[in-house]
């Protein structure tokens, strides 16, 4: 019987207003085997945002009962919230074949890579300071004392760069898509990603 390949998994990180939702976005869009990995969350929901589709939004109390019970894979506290992604949901996904796609912050990913060193980690980056400061005032949604405060956490952030796998700098979105397409498409082509292809081929020339 050919047994499905296991999903390979991504973790993609950014400093806030780097652009990484789009990337993710499309992202999924083109691939069909892409799931993304649905974390939980305290803060609340933004306009738009779906509950179980976005984020599981969660009490604080629940999900501190969530991290005891040892629920997540990893949490964070991210800008004043609690951050965590499920353990056992992505898993079985990756069981399934799915390749998961984790959108978390730099702690997390730090986290992630104790227990799931096999994982690819991406590092979406800013191609300057001021083009951040742009983009987060372009948004329109942060006061001026968030988008310090995001613009404070990037250059933390930054400096955990060197954990990543892969870097792709965001200054034309249309470029940085190639980059991460590429990355996907390179780990999917990696033995790792199928071991057994090899010995499945190699029954059929057995079985003739
Ligand atoms: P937002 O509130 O803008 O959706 O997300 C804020 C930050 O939290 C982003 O950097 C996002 O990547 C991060 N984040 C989302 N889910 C998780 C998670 O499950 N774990 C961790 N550590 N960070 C997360």
């Amino acid at each position: 019987m050919t047994q499905r390949p296991k999903g390979s998994l991504f973790v993609l990180c950014a400093p806030s207003g780097t652009g990484k939702s789009t990337l993710v976005r499309r992202l999924t869009a083109e691939f069909a085997n892409i799931r993304f990995s649905v974390s939980w969350t305290t803060r609340a929901p933004r306009p738009g945002e779906v509950h179980g589709r976005d984020y599981v939004f969660a009490a604080k109390e629940d999900f501190l009962r969530k991290v005891e019970q040892g629920f997540f894979a990893e949490w964070a506290e991210v800008h004043g919230n609690c951050y965590g992604t499920p353990l056992e949901f992505t898993r079985e996904l990756a069981q399934q074949g799915f390749d998961v796609l984790f959108d978390i912050d730099v702690q997390g990913a730090r986290q992630l890579k104790a227990s799931l060193p096999e994982a690819c980690y991406v590092f979406l980056l800013p191609p300057s300071r001021a083009a951040l400061e742009a983009r987060l005032r372009g948004r329109g949604t942060d006061d001026e004392a968030t988008i310090q405060k995001r613009l404070r956490n990037a250059g933390g952030e930054l400096t955990a760069a060197d954990m990543f796998d892969h870097w792709i700098v965001n200054d034309d979105i249309e470029t940085a898509y190639d980059g991460l397409r590429a990355v996907y498409l390179a780990k999917k082509l990696s033995p790792a990603s199928d071991p057994d292809l090899v010995s499945r081929l190699l029954a059929q020339w057995k079985e003739a």
